[in-house]
């Protein structure tokens, strides 16, 4: 268990037991929450066995915030509890039964808390909310620069899928969590030996969701994000590299590839865009717009040095969870085709696993020199 996503809470208080133990018929399940510390906000994932209809609401003396959660039951204790920081804007998290049919999540608020949202995700079905603090107020009075201000020192690597979700396959049974692992790997110890700090969502072959990944590279307060997949398509003559940014922007053949990564339905897709419509992505996508087009150029350049066919299919948009949910830069790249049979070929070997590798790091090298001549240029 790492220190993150750590478990504050959670006492599961049953504040409004209503007969317990007479469960009705036909109800969801409160499945897990987990709580996710990050220097700005806390985040708090309600995991269901269903999708549910929900609200949200705001009480005070003392300052609360709560989540009703129709047709679902929940169970009591899920967690031990544990010692939440002082300074965290939210105390502790209860749950109970607030009626026969519909389950309730008190979050008790610090005082200091300034705003929150709320959201959803499927596959398993969560309601996501995130509570912050003021701005310009910290947990403890020392918050990082913002990474525009700051250089390029601390990198976390997201190597995609693993565990039970094997990602794309190809026909000759190679599986995308273990490319994009081998290459996870080779990346880290170049940046590495580059002199910048390099953490892993996972360095081995373990199942973690998409909140998780990026939690863990919030809770180190990386100053870029990049997130390793293998591709597929329906058509097995598909090939080529292609590097995406966060966006609700997308066409038919990117939400295809989202909705696989996100491990959701296009149609599912539809109520992210309109979440990520309210956001503003203007600030962070400057970054990671940047940070794409140089990763994008030396890994296609790279691999072409090794496998000369290789095709620029160029940096796109879309709405990939992983990105949406990380504070820093974020991009995500398809280093090739699993569907495709000479891209699936060459992906099983070593050599373009350190050939990928090698491509991403001099991109993110030409953009950790490039953010700090525009440090120094004050741009
Ligand atoms: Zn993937």
């Amino acid at each position: 268990m790492s220190r993150t996503p750590r478990a504050v809470l959670l006492g599961v208080v049953m504040v409004l037991v209503v007969g317990a133990g007479k469960r009705p018929p036909g109800l969801g399940d409160v499945t897990d929450i987990r709580v996710f510390d990050h220097p700005t906000h806390t985040r708090v994932v309600v995991e269901l066995s269903r999708s549910a209809s929900y609200r949200t609401g705001v009480l005070e003396n003392p300052s609360r915030l709560y989540i009703d959660i129709d047709e679902t039951w929940i169970e009591a204790p899920l967690r031990e509890p544990q010692e939440s920081s002082e300074d965290a804007p939210l105390q502790q998290v209860r749950a109970g039964q607030n009626t026969l049919r519909r389950a309730r999540v008190v979050l008790d608020l610090n005082e200091r808390m300034a705003w929150h949202r709320t959201f959803r995700l499927e596959n398993p079905f969560r309601i996501v909310i995130d509570v912050y603090l003021p701005k310009g107020d910290s947990q403890e009075g020392s918050e990082p620069e913002n990474f525009d201000r700051r250089p390029v020192r601390r990198v976390v690597i997201d190597p995609g899928h693993g565990g039970k979700d094997p990602g794309a396959r190809a026909s000759g049974g190679v599986l995308e969590k273990d490319v994009v692992l081998r290459i996870g790997r080779d990346l880290r110890d170049g940046l590495k030996r580059a002199g910048l700090e390099v953490f892993m969502t996972r360095d081995k072959d373990l199942y973690l969701t998409l909140e998780e990944r990026a939690a863990r590279a919030n809770a180190r307060a990386a100053d870029l994000f990049v997130s390793i997949h293998a591709n597929a398509s329906r058509n097995r003559k598909t090939h080529g590299v292609e590097t995406y940014l966060l966006d609700t922007r997308y066409d038919r053949q990117t939400a295809r590839v989202a909705a696989r990564e996100n491990g959701t339905t296009i149609d599912q897709l539809s109520e992210l865009q309109k979440i990520l419509a309210s956001l503003r992505l203007g600030y962070n996508e400057r970054f990671a717009a940047r940070l794409a087009q140089d990763i994008h150029q030396s890994l296609v350049s790279s691999l072409r040095g090794s496998y000369q066919t290789t095709l620029d299919l160029g940096v796109k948009r879309g709405p990939f969870l992983v990105l949406f949910m990380a504070d820093m830069p974020a991009i995500l790249v398809e280093v090739g085709f699993l569907s495709n049979r000479a891209e699936a070929r060459r992906m099983k070997s070593k050599a373009f696993a350190s050939r990928a590798a090698a491509g991403i790091a001099d991109g993110i090298l030409r953009y950790r020199d490039d953010h700090a001549r525009r440090l120094v240029a004050g741009r």
